[in-house]
């Protein structure tokens, strides 16, 4: 007689995973994937040996939807059971009738299809099509759920969505208006992140600066001590927290809002990196009001004068995009002349690229895609001027740099960041093997290293 499998021991089945898209897509698939393991489901490392894939998606830029697309199409093709979820998944055929969802026009025979930022609905999906195992390995889970980032450093998303309308963008379209995650929450996670190893923090949502407005700044609790719900008063109890760990804090998506001024106090006091991600995108007034951005009265020059003059060391890092429709000669030379006067230390251009069903495609003057990208590559001539020049004086200085890989114990070297350089955008400090035998060098630890050149957007270093 053949012996009768008990569901528990069953091998629970195996799920592949695919996450594409920004950080803040990041944070959704490792919320779905915290949630996969916490109910026991492994995780394959191919398409060919997964029960049922999920692909993660981004529908931001046409590039990033066909990405998208055809990672949907190989999943398909190499296993044939696929969810899809995220942006693109929310998008639809743009002038087809009745909402026809753009993922299943293309790829009809995926399973299910959800919009970003829906743990739930793709947990609902994952039960019908291979439902949970019997015995959850709930212990299994570490308390800070699932990172797809390495150990040491980690993303935490303080909101979801965004009150503003900016005419190149869809992303309120597909993720809704401003929704901020409770203080006491963001705090609770940050604090758990700290205590299992990550030693930078890096704070994301669409907009930062917006944090609470939503909730009209509404007083939560932490540790027992009411606390606003509103950017300064989250940061500083960020600060605090990351204090005894020696860990960095580090913000992206900070409009220029006067707010922001008493956040640069915070970093001029050590108590968050003195480094702010301001999406600037353009500088001439009438561009910005063309493209409905927020802050875009802001007297962005000034601010950005009294912030360094308020905080010297602080480095600022933004995002262009050159070409927008209607964009005259002037006004692109208003903005490289904003380049050059603001000074910003990291910047990255974009030609402008018209996205399905944002509404900067209606307005008139559409721009050649050859002048777009001729006035992007001009941008980046100017701003990669002021970047290397900025390296250059940092040359003979000493800086802290966080390990991000050592092999061999560093022996013959390694790669980090300063404070200045964000994972992934930013450029690295290239860390020569030390001259003292006895020194080390740990990936996800602090290191002292005196800068000896700079090359390109990196600079090279030798561990003090
Ligand atoms: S601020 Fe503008 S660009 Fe950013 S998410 Fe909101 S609408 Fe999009």
């Amino acid at each position: 007689m053949s012996e009768v499998k008990l569901p528990a021991e069953l091998p629970a089945p195996k799920i592949g995973f695919v996450s594409l898209g920004c950080p803040k897509a990041l944070v959704d698939s490792e919320l779905i994937l915290t949630q996969l393991s916490a109910e026991g489901y492994r995780t394959a490392k191919n398409f060919e040996g997964a029960d049922l894939v999920i692909v993660n998606t981004c529908g931001f830029i046409d590039d990033a939807v066909r990405e998208s697309l055809d990672t949907i199409g190989e999943a398909l093709a190499e296993n044939g059971r696929v969810i899809v979820t995220g942006c693109l998944g929310a998008r639809t055929v743009p002038g087809a009738a009745g909402d026809a969802n753009l993922v299943r026009q293309v790829h009809p025979r995926v399973l299910a299809v959800t919009g970003p930022h829906a743990t739930q609905e793709v947990m609902d999906a994952v039960h019908a099509h291979c439902p949970k195992p019997h015995d959850p390995f709930l212990d299994l889970v570490p308390a800070t759920g699932i990172k797809l980032t390495p150990r040491h450093y980690a993303y935490l998303k303080i909101s979801e969505g965004c009150n503003h309308r900016c005419t190149f963008c869809i992303i309120p379209s597909m993720r809704g208006d401003l929704v901020s995650r409770p203080v006491g929450d963001v705090l609770h996670e940050a604090r758990g992140l700290f205590d299992s190893g990550v030693r930078e923090l890096l704070v994301i949502s669409q907009d930062t600066s917006a944090y609470g407005v939503d909730l009209k700044y509404r007083t939560g609790f932490w540790d027992g001590r009411p606390i606003r719900t509103r950017m300064f008063e989250l940061v500083e109890a960020l600060g605090a927290l990351a204090e005894p760990y020696g860990a960095w804090v580090r913000l992206h998506y900070v409009y220029p809002y006067p707010s922001v001024d008493e956040v640069i106090d915070l970093m001029a006091r050590g108590r968050v990196l003195p480094y702010l991600d301001v999406p600037f995108q353009h500088s001439h007034p009438d561009v910005l009001r063309r493209m409905k951005r927020p802050a875009s009265g802001e007297k962005n020059l000034e601010r950005l004068e009294r912030w360094r003059r308020d905080c010297p060391q602080l480095v600022v890092r933004s995002t262009f995009i050159a070409g927008f429709p209607g964009e005259t000669e002037e006004e692109f030379q208003h903005l490289l002349d904003f380049m050059r006067e603001a000074q910003i230390d990291r910047a990255g251009c974009f030609a402008y690229s018209p996205v399905a069903g944002a509404a900067a495609n209606e307005l008139p003057g559409m721009l050649a895609p050859e002048l777009r990208e001729e006035r992007r590559a001009r941008f980046m001539a100017v701003a990669e001027g002021v970047s290397a020049a900025k390296l250059e004086r940092r040359i003979g200085c000493e800086m802290q740099v966080l390990v991000d890989a050592a092999p061999g114990l560093g022996r013959k070297g390694g790669v980090g960041r300063s404070y200045a350089d964000a994972p992934e955008i930013d450029g690295t400090v290239r860390l020569l093997a030390p001259q003292k035998a006895s020194k080390t060098l740990k990936v996800g630890e602090f290191t002292r290293a005196r800068i000896v050149a700079a090359e390109g957007h990196d600079l090279i270093a030798m561990p003090v």
